[in-house]
């Protein structure tokens, strides 16, 4: 069977460049790069290069990168880190109610060390209004913490503007970049921003390996105390391997960065243009142009997105419904709800996110398997009339005795209906 893997936003594949790079620093080249003896120096030598490499794909200086454990270990050190430095002096932050649950539980988190939070709402599309940061800024914000592209509904922020604002009032702007990074062109001076995190396996890179950008004279409690690496920004011997393959991830994202976005962004407006056209009752989530090139996000009315995803599955394609983290509990997303999306349309919803070995022909299988398979489920669905009438959302007086109640109260839906309805939704 065909396998075709659209949930990149989750995680990509290794490029076969980063594993063979990555080789020598698990075998022969083992050395800890803070020996002085030649096993060290080698070490040394390409963990140097690695960083040149991570911060030319931003635009920064190498001293400026501070290798992590990942993307949320990025944000953790960002956000914890500017707030103990601002201990006694500043008390309050701002993000967006649309964050990756690394900087959301992290911010919300200080509130029991006696910081002051705001957690701004997004438009319909999932942007933030910077005018809204203005009006929340206060001479105690220390920082202003803005993802740049969201990994469920793939809307890209106005971080300039943004940055600026924080700026005004001598706050630290931090954006967490992680779905970004390797995607979209992005320079940190062009940005503006003080800090910005990203992860090596949202670019083709391993897992477990991520960086924090800090602007130089920018300074930040470090997260991990302990030896002096990472000039005392993180400490722990360093993941030599994993930061060697993010080099070279990095290198190669940059240099193939513009014909790579053309080609998704192309595959991805065919895909949302093929299952908006085929399949009635959908919507796309997010902005429609200020979205990342390979994001993919859809409604389907009627429909449980998780047995969209099973049945996907058994198609051999692999999509996801909120983020991967989230999926498996029956909380509908906090990024759809936060854009004012109703919890029956956002548990209909489902992600599909594009990458290097997608191909045209992967976009055309899922655009035949797709509407038969929607049409399936909602043939099963005691909300789904055919005729095209229905009880959902604003077309129904009572949309909050429709889906999620297990179908029991769905009106005119018999019991063996409802109850088989509950076991498809697990
Ligand atoms: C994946 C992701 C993270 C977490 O990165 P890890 O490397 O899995 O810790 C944080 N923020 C965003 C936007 C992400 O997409």
């Amino acid at each position: 069977m065909r396998r075709v893997y659209l949930d990149h936003a989750a995680t990509t594949p290794v490029r076969p460049e980063v594993f063979e790079a990555m080789i020598p620093y698990l075998t022969e080249r083992f050395g800890n790069p803070s020996s002085i003896h030649s096993f060290g120096r080698e070490a040394r030598m390409e963990l140097d290069r690695a960083r040149e490499r991570t911060a030319a794909l931003i635009g920064a200086q190498p001293e400026e990168i501070v290798f992590t454990g990942g993307g949320s270990e990025a944000d953790n050190h960002a956000i914890r880190g500017a707030a103990m430095t601002a201990l006694g002096k500043r008390n309050h932050i701002i993000t967006s109610a649309i964050e990756h649950h690394a900087v959301l539980d992290t911010v919300n988190s200080l509130k029991a060390l006696g910081f002051d939070v705001t957690v701004l709402p997004v438009n319909g599309y999932g942007l933030v209004d910077p005018a809204d940061v203005r009006a929340s800024m206060t001479d105690r914000t220390f920082m202003v913490s803005i993802m740049h592209a969201n990994n469920e509904v793939g809307t890209v922020q106005p971080i300039r503007e943004i940055a600026a604002i924080a700026h005004e009032r001598g706050a630290l702007m931090h954006t967490d970049a992680v779905q970004s990074v390797g995607h979209l062109d992005i320079d940190v001076n062009e940005l503006g921003v003080d800090l910005l995190s990203m992860a090596a396996h949202k670019f083709y890179g391993p897992k477990g390996v991520g960086a924090l950008y800090i602007r130089k004279g920018v300074r930040i409690s470090p997260l991990i105390t302990g030896g002096g690496q990472e000039r005392k920004r993180r400490a722990g011997t360093e993941n030599t391997a994993g930061i060697v393959g993010m080099g070279v991830a990095a290198e190669l994202a940059m240099a193939e960065l513009d014909l790579e976005r053309a080609r998704e962004t192309a595959l991805r407006d065919r895909l949302i243009a093929g299952l908006l056209s085929t399949i009635p009752h959908t919507m796309l989530n997010g902005h429609p142009t200020m979205r990342l090139p390979n994001n993919v996000n859809i409604s389907y009315m009627y429909v449980e997105g998780e047995s969209l995803l099973l049945n996907l599955d058994m198609a051999g394609i692999a999509a996801s419904s909120g983020s991967a983290c989230t999926s498996g509990s029956l909380e509908p997303s906090h990024v759809l709800m936060a854009m004012g999306i109703s919890h029956e349309v956002a548990h209909g919803s489902v992600r599909m996110s594009i990458g290097r070995g997608t191909t045209e022909e992967d976009v055309d299988y899922v655009l035949g398997v797709m509407p038969r398979i929607v049409e399936k489920l909602r043939s099963m669905s005691p909300t789904y009339d055919k005729k095209g009438e229905c009880c959902i959302k604003d077309l129904c007086a009572n949309p909050q005795d429709c889906m999620r109640a297990g179908g029991a109260s769905a009106p005119n839906a018999p019991a063996s209906v409802s109850a088989s309805m509950g076991q498809a939704m697990r």
